[in-house]
């Protein structure tokens, strides 16, 4: 298993439960890989070292299979937007469109409301730009749309896919849970702690510190990569396109923000986000409190790369990796790298879960395992 991350470390249990002896590798020195988590040396909180994380899924059997490694605390995600000298709730529901407004809305007269404040003239919306004026016209476009997603991915909304934006972003209650998932917790310990149990089996080694390398890759049966797809064939039709994050520490007593999560709408901030993140553990009690200003910008080389930006560009070189990835031996490409997907932890673990079965179904038949466990590109 290349990546001690959920896909390496689900794949490596299930495979070791099944009586395979399994090799974990990982580059870095601590498993669960962007989902870590460690205790702040100054203020004792557990931190989401790679951004916060939130377990939310409808998948009864994925959310019975965590809990196997650990208990969850009940945790709902709510956020805060600040945008044009204002506190807003998010996403957008009616009490921000009565604030916004200065209105005392029912949901039936917003409703219509927010009809009338759409572009209706917008018959065929191309852009992401397009399709946020078609769906909740000019002012809460340019107040909460408009400069995140110019922040987040380094481009203007017209230069981006109307599919970002599938649905009218708009709730017409007060309900301000940020996901709809049946299942929504947080590992009480930390998912560090959760994946360390994971990979405590007698037939899994565990390696950190180690990069892969051919020579490494050929002493084993098979190898599961859950790297990027374009770093297993060392980048030799170039680099597939990331956005990179980075984060700004601050710290001090008490309650510094008030909530987990608090967006920036405007473009003249420079971050798109602050994560005060004791208030991701609120069964904790702690005096000090560490917060986290974040920005996106392109990833280069010695980056770490966080969003995979999937437009046209990048899918034909996607497709050309694919291509090369399909016509080799011994190898199957797992994870939000080695797929080249943005994919929430819930569903990186339904797929490990998922890659272990068809594996071991595969050898049973005396069949070449997939290369891919979900085409990268479908
Ligand atoms: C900012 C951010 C916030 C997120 N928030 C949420 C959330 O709230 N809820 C949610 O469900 N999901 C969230 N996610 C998604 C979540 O991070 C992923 O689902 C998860 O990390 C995928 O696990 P993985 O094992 O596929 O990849 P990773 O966690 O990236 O693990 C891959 C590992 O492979 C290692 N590796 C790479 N190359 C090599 C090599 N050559 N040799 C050895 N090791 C190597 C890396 O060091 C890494 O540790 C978020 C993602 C981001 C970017």
């Amino acid at each position: 298993m290349v990546g001690a991350g959920f896909s390496g470390a689900v794949l490596g249990r299930e495979l070791a439960n099944a009586g395979h002896r399994v090799t974990v590798i990982d580059t870095r020195n601590h498993v669960a890989g962007n989902c870590h988590t460690e205790r702040d040396p100054d203020t004792g909180v557990m931190v989401h070292v790679y951004g916060p994380h939130i377990f939310h899924t409808d998948d009864t059997a994925v959310w019975e299979y965590v809990q196997g490694f650990g208990a969850f605390e009940p945790y709902r995600n709510r956020v805060k937007a600040t945008a044009r000298g204002q506190v807003f709730s998010l996403p957008i529901n009616l009490h921000t469109i009565n604030q916004f407004y200065g209105k005392t809305m029912n949901p039936e007269e917003a409703r219509a409301f927010i009809e009338a404040q759409a572009d209706t003239s917008i018959t065929n919306p191309q852009t992401f730009e397009e399709q946020a004026l078609r769906f909740v016209g000019p002012d809460l476009y340019e107040t909460f749309f408009k400069g995140y997603t110019q922040k987040q991915w380094g481009c203007s909304p017209t230069e981006l896919p109307a599919s970002i934006l599938k649905r009218l972003p708009v709730r017409f209650n007060y309900d301000d849970n940020y996901f709809k998932h049946v299942h929504q917790g947080m590992p009480r310990d930390g998912y560090t702690t959760l994946v360390e149990r994971m990979l405590d089996h007698p037939a899994i080694e565990l390696r950190l510190n180690t990069e892969f390398t051919p020579e490494l890759g050929a002493g084993y049966d098979h190898v599961f990569w859950s790297g990027p797809l374009d770093g297993y064939f060392g980048y030799r039709l170039g680099r597939l396109g990331y956005r990179t994050l980075d984060f700004e520490r601050v710290i001090g007593d008490g309650d510094l923000q008030g909530c987990a999560v608090m967006n920036y709408g405007d473009a003249d901030v420079a971050y798109t986000r602050t994560t005060e993140h004791k208030h991701f553990s609120p069964w904790e009690e702690h005096e000090a409190s560490v917060l986290y200003r974040e920005s996106a910008r392109a990833c280069t080389p010695d980056d770490i790369p966080y969003y995979p930006i999937r437009l046209v560009e990048e899918k034909a070189l996607l497709g050309e990796y694919v291509s090369l990835a399909e016509s080799t031996q011994g190898v199957t490409f797992v994870g939000r790298l080695g797929t080249y997907r943005y994919l929430d932890m819930d569903v990186t673990i339904r797929e490990a879960l998922d890659t272990a079965e068809a594996f071991k179904t595969a050898l049973a038949a005396g069949e070449r395992p997939a290369v891919f466990a979900r085409p990268p590109l479908g």
